[in-house]
């Protein structure tokens, strides 16, 4: 049967994706600087502040510490100029290369780097089976060697490469650093100052395609597959495919930056100068966690017909520099990903509004006190099936993928926010079970409702089972009549109404109190994450639905 439920999407089933469901430790085990995914704002993870320009930035620890350098940087004139015959890129089969996992082999790199004037940098990162994110790897290419960094390995001993990162007379090439930026900070507390990012200088001369695939392509006349790109970056030993994969994203970047420079100066100077928009914004757009931008921040006044192109690059790279990680609220978060939902035309009623932020929330808490991201622990496919399924019963909601390992563990809580939320009046109409048949459970949509915040239920404390059941037995002893109960933590072909003697663990109760007249409960023990029952006492709550 169609179920209408996933387990989990990948992109491909290739050896090295799947790596990501095994359960295999997980490298942040070993990290020194252990991972508490709290809510408390990032403060900077500097420990020194290699060419430093103003000491105070140390002590403000929620600021950017190398704003005051990024502002006052404007790059030596070696590097704006053009080479006229730019010397071709080394293959890669007859360059060394160095694998960097030991402190010895660190501090080798590091002496390299530091003799250096342009380096290409990039990095390999994961976010599968952690809350935030981890950086798997660092890809540094000089014009005679290519290193690869462990960094799983050597991640609380990174920070002394902010002498090179930070040093304003090497050049470091990125092609698209956006998102490197932020790991680096994230990680290592490692910032860049002098970069020259490759994708900015594709959007200044105009390139439709502004990816690097396009720029080997374009450049140096080699074809690289980006499989790998969304690969499990933590496996180790890294396999050698991964390993040339991995290389390649630096090697050809010094001899592509040459290149670019040389096409933003001829361009201009050829008249050839195509005004793309980013021409005519003269930076990339503020991205919001970016404070806005002072005048010093532009390098040189650039002149309406865009003056000096090769310049601009450096100026919108630093934009990038200048990027801060930021710690989002759970608010934010769930605002993010509502709109995203909004934007993609789904609708909600209140019922399932309420579902969905509850489930939101509850996948949020388990992916922080597991560390895993929230899209393991729950994907937003399955998500949205069940608030799509709000008209069904409970247990057939949940049924379809009460197997996988966090939903199974946290069956009695995603049950009673299915309950409390079909207790909910349906403020706007509903789509009829009929419609609902004919197009699917997944694509319904209703008017759309902002998120409610719903008053608690009335919870009474119905029972203290001091042993390891829950039995109707005592149930009715509590002079609660006509009770039903429906054991949810067995097979779903197995299951049954149970004879008021036997043990369960994880049940659902259904029972009319004839004073009180009781719909429905739901008993959740407050041992609900165990999967057999414990000799442990149990508290019973009760969920009143009247
Ligand atoms: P790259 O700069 O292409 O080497 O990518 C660096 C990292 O970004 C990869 O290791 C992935 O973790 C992540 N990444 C790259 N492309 C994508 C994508 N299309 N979707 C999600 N993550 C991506
Ligand atoms: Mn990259
Ligand atoms: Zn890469």
């Amino acid at each position: 049967m169609a179920t209408g439920f996933e387990r989990h999407s990948f992109p491909s089933k290739h050896k090295y994706f799947k790596n990501r469901l095994e359960e295999k430790p997980k490298p942040q085990l070993n990290f020194k600087e252990k991972i508490t995914n709290d809510s408390k704002p990032f403060r900077h993870k500097l420990k020194e502040k290699p060419h430093c320009l103003n000491p105070l930035s140390m002590e403000q620890r929620d600021r950017h510490p190398y704003e005051f350098e990024l502002k006052k940087f404007s790059p030596d004139s070696k590097f704006l100029k053009i080479k006229h015959q730019v010397p071709h890129f080394q293959p890669v089969a007859s360059t060394p290369l160095i694998m960097v996992d030991i402190t010895e082999a660190f501090e080798h790199l590091l002496r390299d780097l530091l003799s250096q004037t342009v380096i290409g940098v990039d990095l390999e990162h994961h976010s599968d089976r952690s809350y935030r994110g981890i950086t798997c790897l660092m890809q540094i290419s000089t014009d005679k060697t290519d290193y690869i960094i462990d960094t799983l390995k050597l991640w609380d001993h990174l920070q002394p490469l902010n002498k090179v990162f930070c040093d304003p007379n090497i050049v470091k090439i990125f092609q698209g650093a956006d998102s490197d930026v932020i790991w680096l900070q994230r990680d290592f507390g490692i910032y860049v100052v002098n970069l020259f990012d490759t994708l900015q200088a594709a959007s200044l001369l105009g390139f439709e395609k502004k990816g690097l695939s396009f720029l080997l392509q374009h450049y140096c006349q080699v074809h690289v597959n980006k499989k790998y790109q969304l690969a499990d970056w933590r496996i180790r030993p890294l396999p050698q495919e991964m390993v040339k994969y991995a290389r390649e994203d630096t090697h050809y970047l010094i001899y592509i930056y040459e290149r670019m420079k040389q096409d933003l100066y001829s361009r201009h100077c050829l008249g050839d100068v195509k005004i793309t928009p980013e021409m005519k914004k003269g930076a990339p757009e503020e991205s919001k966690d970016r404070k806005p931008k002072s005048k010093s921040s532009q390098i040189t006044p650039v002149n309406e017909k865009g003056v000096n192109q090769v310049l601009q690059v450096w100026n919108n790279s630093r934009s990038v520099c200048l990027k801060q990680y930021r710690i989002q609220t759970l608010e934010e978060m769930y605002s993010k990903f509502y709109g995203s939902l909004n934007k993609e035309g789904k609708k909600f009623n209140n019922q399932q509004s309420y579902a969905l932020q509850e489930i939101f929330s509850w996948r949020d808490r388990v992916a922080r006190e597991l560390d895993e991201s929230p899209h393991y622990v729950m994907t937003k496919f399955n998500m949205l099936n069940i608030i799509n399924q709000l008209h069904n019963q409970p247990e057939n909601i949940l049924q379809p993928i009460s197997r996988h390992r966090f939903v199974h563990h946290h069956l009695p809580e995603l049950h009673e926010v299915i309950v409390k939320a079909k207790a909910i009046a349906i403020q706007s109409s509903p789509i009829s079970k009929k419609q609902t048949k004919k197009r699917g459970a997944a694509s319904s949509s209703v008017t759309a409702v902002p998120p409610v915040s719903l008053p608690p239920m009335k919870k009474r404390k119905i029972d203290n089972v001091a042993s390891s059941t829950i039995t109707k037995a005592r149930l009715v002893q509590q002079k609660i009549s006509k009770v039903e109960m429906i054991d949810l933590s067995c097979e779903p072909n197995q299951r049954k109404e149970l004879r008021s003697a036997k043990k369960i663990n994880t049940c659902k109760i259904v029972l009319t109190d004839l004073v009180q007249k009781i719909d429905a409960v739901v008993v959740k023990s407050s041992s609900g994450n165990e999967t057999r029952p414990t000799r442990k006492s149990r508290k019973v709550e009760l969920i009143d639905l009247t």
